[in-house]
């Protein structure tokens, strides 16, 4: 996994990092990096690991990788206890997140180190942490003021890197979790990235959550600027609940699954498509 984050590196582009919590969104995915050539991760939070749960998304992931032949790696999104973290290394996870953000900067690089002592042993290659204050959720919400002090601060990353071991760093550069209901988000904070990029970018690969909402113009920098993951999953929600209710309020007589899903497998699809082309990494292959 960290040869497919430093041919990234190298070659300027992102890989997306795709939340799901059962097989269509699963599948939309896998049929969005057939097209497009592109290597992928497959996320999931907590929660949604444990709805659609770990052993049988990893058994998914097996049986897509096996098919199509393409670097598809499993990623535990936000992992808050040693327990979730624990059970993810058990079912065969390839990279895990401790997101130790709501702690204070010394117990983030305790608590993290323990994982990556933790993960490491059991043979994860990589292991993200996260640094700086991510608001929001992965949903439509009100607009919030982003602070300067809730941004990563360059000297403390490549503390925190040189402390813990990570292989991988969340940073907070003006992103948020979720998309606001006025429309785009604000704009990134371009130059304290290309600070934490010139402090810390050869020790570790760079991370931005909540990708859903940022104009398209500051993502292309962030990945010239150093940015070698993305995750992207509110414009995928949003796209999969929104083509569901429109399917149901047009076709109130279907009740046949296999029947519904399709056009809402169609629509997460082009999401994905539309971010990997944004992200660069399409024809990678
Ligand atoms: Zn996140």
């Amino acid at each position: 996994m960290l040869n497919a984050f430093k041919q990234a590196q190298e070659n300027k582009y992102a890989i997306g990092a795709f939340n799901v919590s059962n097989l269509e969104q699963l599948k939309a995915i896998i049929q969005a990096i057939q097209k497009l050539k592109s290597p992928v991760i497959i996320a999931t939070s907590q929660g949604e690991s444990k709805f659609i749960g770990k052993k049988q998304i990893r058994a998914l992931v097996d049986v897509y990788k096996k098919e199509t032949g393409l670097p598809i790696f499993l990623h535990l999104d936000h992992g808050k206890s040693l327990e979730v973290i624990q059970e993810a290394i058990d079912a065969g996870y390839d990279s895990i997140q401790f997101d130790g953000s709501e702690l204070s900067f010394e117990e983030n690089i305790e608590m993290t180190k323990k994982v990556v002592d933790l993960a490491k042993n059991k043979g994860i290659e990589n292991i993200e942490g996260e640094l700086g204050y991510l608001q929001g959720k992965s949903s439509l919400q009100e607009a919030v003021e982003i602070e300067e002090e809730d941004l990563t601060d360059p000297n403390q990353a490549e503390e925190f890197i040189e402390k813990t071991g990570v292989t991988s760093l969340a940073v907070a550069i003006g992103n948020i979790h979720g998309i606001f209901k006025s429309g785009q988000n604000p704009h990134l904070f371009l130059d304290r990235l290309k600070e934490i990029n010139n402090k810390a970018g050869d020790k570790v690969f760079l991370v931005l959550h909540g990708a859903s909402g940022i104009p398209e113009e500051d993502i292309k920098k962030a990945v010239e600027l150093g940015i070698d993951k993305i995750n992207v999953n509110t414009r995928l929600r949003l796209a999969y609940t929104e083509t569901l209710k429109k399917f149901l309020q047009d076709n109130p007589e279907q009740t046949t699954p296999y029947k519904i899903m399709p056009l809402v497998v169609e629509a997460v699809q082009r999401v994905v498509e539309e971010k990997i082309k944004l992200f660069n990494s399409d024809n990678k292959l």
